[in-house]
């Protein structure tokens, strides 16, 4: 994936551009802190570098203390409140793109399905697509289920 790819929120007032770099591929979680925050069964993610990504528009952000330590941040669109990217402060750099805001989300279908031990009942994961109880441990595990290709 090493196309400029575009996106925004639901209302038009947000728009982004993520250029070529580096780029993990689209992975699904479905743990229950992802079902709060999206308010559905599961959250599509894939990590990009911050600074491979420009958004115009005015935005909001929400934080959230995680177990581990980390203060998450969301940031979305401040009129719609669609929600376009995570990042968190252990990970400087990094971000997390909300794939449903891509406009070209329907080629993007998850590499792997982490936290399945929280997946709702009556989703069923394709056959061959990898899964794990919680998720990666290590940026090598990240880098094995859902590393650039
Ligand atoms: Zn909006
Ligand atoms: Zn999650």
């Amino acid at each position: 994936m090493k196309d400029t790819l575009t996106g925004g929120c639901l209302c038009g007032a947000v728009r982004y551009e993520l250029r070529p770099g580096f780029r993990m591929r689209p992975y699904a979680c479905h743990c229950t802190d992802c079902q709060r925050r999206t308010g559905s069964a599961f959250s599509l993610h894939m990590g990009i570098m911050a600074k491979d990504l420009t958004i115009d528009g005015e935005l909001n952000e929400g934080k959230f203390l995680q177990p581990s330590g980390a203060i998450s941040t969301i940031t979305g669109c401040a009129k719609c409140m669609s929600r376009i990217y995570a990042a968190h402060d252990k990970r400087p750099g990094l971000a997390s793109i909300r794939v449903g805001t891509l406009d070209n989300s329907k080629t993007m279908s998850p590499a792997a399905h982490f936290w399945v031990s929280n997946k709702q009942p009556w989703i069923t994961i394709p056959e061959g697509v990898p899964t794990l109880e919680t998720q990666p441990q290590s940026s090598e595990e990240w880098l094995q289920y859902v590393g650039p290709k």
